[in-house]
């Protein structure tokens, strides 16, 4: 219905999205449904599976950009600008790093690898943030997802882990430089969910299952869950918020010690 979303007049600039497991998914559909335009910028390779779905939530603006460029994070705001004017919404949701820095151990990364990962995942937040100013004269909401293994250890999560702790610092940093021009810049820890980023850490599966088991809330987490966080963050009820790294993962990371659920009880 018009006139009652939170994000009613808003226009989302997404990255991110490669499927319908994505959590850019549920984030895009979140957007939408609380009344934003939506737009889509994505790796050429994954352009077969998002385009469609793109399409479905009635976006036009569907356009390629490898972020690792500056000539194409420039050619891809440069049309957002000539297209959309100016935008509210930043959607950043972009990792990457090699299969085989997120098996064994971390201290066997290598130099390209671990630079590769804080290129992709890390820089990636600056470069586009420092593209989208421009287009939000008015202010605006910049927001990325992370996860728990920047800030403890996660079996296997390695230099992806490092990467997060410096993209957190980088929502930081951005949020302090952006704030006086009403750019808020806040991050999203997610729960494990399982996508395609998630398909490449070995034995993601047994932290779905582990971080069932001990959440207080004792379930996983969709992208739904993720997609309604974003909305709020990204809407004028969230205006007083930036820096912040806020938890989408059922209560996981308040719990300082896992016991077996019988020898808790005795
Ligand atoms: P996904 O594979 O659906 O999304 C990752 C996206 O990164 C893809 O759309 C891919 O095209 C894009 N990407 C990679 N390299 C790129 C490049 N050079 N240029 C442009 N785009 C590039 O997986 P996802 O799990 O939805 O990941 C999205 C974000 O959520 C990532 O930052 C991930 O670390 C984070 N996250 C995921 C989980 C999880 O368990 N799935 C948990 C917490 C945080």
């Amino acid at each position: 219905m018009p006139g009652m979303g939170m994000l009613d007049g808003k226009t989302a600039l997404i990255f991110g999205l490669s499927n319908d497991r994505s959590l850019a998914w549920g984030i895009s559909q979140a957007l939408h449904r609380e009344g934003a335009k939506v737009a889509f910028s994505y790796a050429a390779v994954m352009e077969k599976r998002m385009r469609p779905l793109a399409e479905s939530l009635g976006a036009t603006f569907i356009e390629p950009c490898d972020v690792a460029s500056d000539e194409e994070i420039g050619a891809v705001f440069a049309k957002a600008r000539r297209e959309l004017g100016t935008i509210d919404i930043l959607i950043h949701s972009i990792a990457f790093a090699r299969g085989e820095d997120l098996k064994g151990r971390f201290i066997d990364t290598s130099r390209d690898g671990f630079l590769l990962a804080h290129n992709i995942s890390a820089y990636s937040l600056l470069g586009l943030a420092r593209a989208a100013r421009p287009l939000m004269p008015q202010g605006g909401a910049i927001l990325t997802l992370t996860y728990y293994g920047a800030e403890k250890v996660v079996p296997k999560y390695n230099v992806m882990g490092v990467a997060k702790a410096s993209l957190e610092a980088t929502v930081r940093y951005l949020a302090a430089d952006l704030g006086h021009e009403g750019i808020r810049v806040n991050a999203i820890s997610a729960g494990p969910i399982r996508t395609l980023a998630a398909s490449g850490i070995s034995g993601f599966r047994g932290y779905l299952k582990s971080f069932a088991d001990q959440a207080p809330l004792h379930r996983n987490v969709t992208i739904d869950d993720v997609g309604a966080t974003a909305a709020f963050l990204c809407s004028p009820g969230a205006g007083a918020i930036t820096g912040e790294v806020l938890y989408v993962d059922s209560g996981y990371n308040i719990m300082g010690m896992e016991v077996p659920e019988e020898s808790a009880e005795s």
